[in-house]
């Protein structure tokens, strides 16, 4: 179990991140919980899993688009066994029509900030003597679809940046590893459906079938349950050889 560990997790007042943040806090892991926004909503969430699984759990308000701000919130922490990389936006345009600040926000949110992030928890980790760096990349990590430009190349920025992060930790019991959801149904893929609506002028019915499930051979959405169980593998003794690597959970996508 992962009782006495911290873990910190970007982007978790909601869909994936929280659905990671749940999985570890299960295991007995306290939790750092984070988004930029604090709310009433994300003090009442810390307060109600910390409830549900008798672990300490805090919000710590950051914005990831921030370097410094990446920096500040592991430090805030003060502890971080295991870091999950996880905060992430999208934005859906061909590449002359692509807004050039919607290219900067997702290379700093869905990259960058893994950089600022692991910079400052390695040293915690090397303190600790036990480290698990966990990278929300993407099926579009491995391969690309049209119109999602920045998206693509920062998850494909990242799978290399998870490499680089094994290769300096490899002799230390440390790892990193990237998990590749496919589509998973959470607030980002409700804005994606509606965005690509728009793009192809078809209703949700066919934008699900024949745009988003087209690519994910089960025809079924991950869950964030199903990410955060990846996660707690990750987090095992089971996977202290694991590093450097991807995890699909992508219904196949990956496979096509
Ligand atoms: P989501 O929109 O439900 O959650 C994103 C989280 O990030 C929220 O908590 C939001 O507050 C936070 N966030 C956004 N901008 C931030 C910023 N500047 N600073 C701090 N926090 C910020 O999205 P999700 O679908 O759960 O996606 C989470 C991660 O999983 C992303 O990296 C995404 O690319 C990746 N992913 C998602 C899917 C999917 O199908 N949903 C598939 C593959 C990968």
């Amino acid at each position: 179990d992962l009782k006495g560990k911290t873990a910190v997790v970007t982007g978790s007042t909601s869909g994936i991140g929280l659905g990671i943040a749940r999985a570890l806090a299960s295991e007995g892991a306290d939790i750092v919980l984070n988004s930029f926004t604090d709310s009433e909503e994300d003090q009442a969430l810390a307060k109600d899993l910390a409830a549900e699984f008798g672990v300490s759990v805090r919000y710590i308000r950051a914005d990831m688009s921030k370097g410094d701000e990446c920096r500040a919130l592991i430090a805030q922490a003060g502890a971080c066994d295991i870091l999950v990389n996880n905060a992430g936006i999208q934005h859906v345009a061909a590449i002359e029509a692509f807004p050039v600040e919607k290219w900067d926000a997702i290379i700093a949110i869905n990259l960058s900030s893994a950089f600022h992030t692991t910079a400052a928890a390695l040293p915690m980790m090397r303190r600790a003597g036990w480290g698990r760096v966990l990278n929300v990349a993407s099926a579009h990590g491995l391969t690309a679809s049209p119109f999602k430009g920045a998206y693509v190349a920062a998850k494909h920025g990242i799978v290399g940046f998870t490499k680089v992060t094994a290769l300096e930790t490899a002799e230390e019991p440390i790892t990193a590893n990237a998990i590749c959801p496919g589509y998973v149904l959470t607030p980002l893929v409700e804005a994606q459906i509606a965005d690509q609506m728009k793009v192809h002028g078809m209703d949700r019915e066919t934008v699900l079938r024949e745009v988003m499930l087209l690519r994910q051979p089960s025809r079924q959405f991950a869950t964030v349950e199903q990410i955060g169980g990846t996660a707690v593998f990750l987090c095992s003794p089971s996977a202290d050889q694991i590093t450097g690597t991807t995890i699909s959970v992508d219904g196949g996508w990956t496979a096509l």
